[in-house]
């Protein structure tokens, strides 16, 4: 008599492994960190509309010699929610766009992702630069000038005479005897020689 039940005619493909979402790396530090899971026996990776995941070959524990869940009745939420519908038994029909079941295949594209990554930020920063450089002076900020500091008043100018010396203070009529030269007074002894004091001219 045969089975109305698809999982009947299947071989439990869907309790022979599991996936996991993963995130999806941007650095090459993130690329060697999947890597590392595909290093791994029994391990796949794939990225399905822009997710990653990260698969397991790994037969549930559960699974009965004849591909009869064990546990049937208590079987997992997940277990529970899936349907033959789309399921593995209907190979081909993935929605993969990129499988990795190796580390090599997976630093290919990772190679391939970052440079690409490197030149789009490349370009992206040529382009700012030039617009920059193509921006109106006006749109820069405005040069606030230092404001002028004031002129200062001109300095008198006034002729600095050389101090007097009570000694040399002539009065006019003296002055005039000596022929505008100052007379200078004697030093004590008598010697007739001249003090060491400054001589007004002019
Ligand atoms: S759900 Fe699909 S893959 Fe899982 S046992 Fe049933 S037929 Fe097989
Ligand atoms: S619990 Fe049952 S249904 Fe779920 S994976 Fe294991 S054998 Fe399959």
């Amino acid at each position: 008599m045969s089975s109305s039940c698809l999982c009947d005619q299947c071989s439990a493909l869907c309790c022979r492994y599991f996936v996991l979402e993963i995130d999806a790396p941007q650095t090459r530090q993130q690329y060697d960190d999947i890597r590392w899971y595909l290093v791994h026996q029994n391990v796949f990776v794939f990225i399905e509309k822009k997710k990653w995941y990260l698969g397991i070959y790994s037969r549930c524990k559960h699974l009965q010699e004849d591909n009869r869940c064990g546990i049937y009745e208590t079987r997992p939420r997940i277990c529970r929610q899936y349907s033959t519908e789309n399921c593995d038994y209907h190979g081909g029909e993935y929605d993969w766009e990129v499988l990795f079941s190796s580390a090599e295949q997976l630093w290919e594209y990772a190679e391939e992702q970052l440079a690409a990554k490197s030149a789009k930020l490349r370009r992206a920063r040529l382009r700012e630069q030039k617009i920059a450089a193509k921006k109106p002076a006006a749109d820069a900020a405005p040069v606030v000038a230092k404001p002028a500091k004031p002129a200062k008043p001109a300095k008198k100018r006034t002729r600095k005479l050389p101090k007097l010396l009570p000694g040399l203070v002539m009065s006019p009529a003296a002055l005039r005897r000596s022929n505008g030269q100052p007379t200078l007074p004697r030093n004590g002894n008598g010697n007739g020689k001249s003090h060491s004091l400054p001589v007004l001219r002019g």
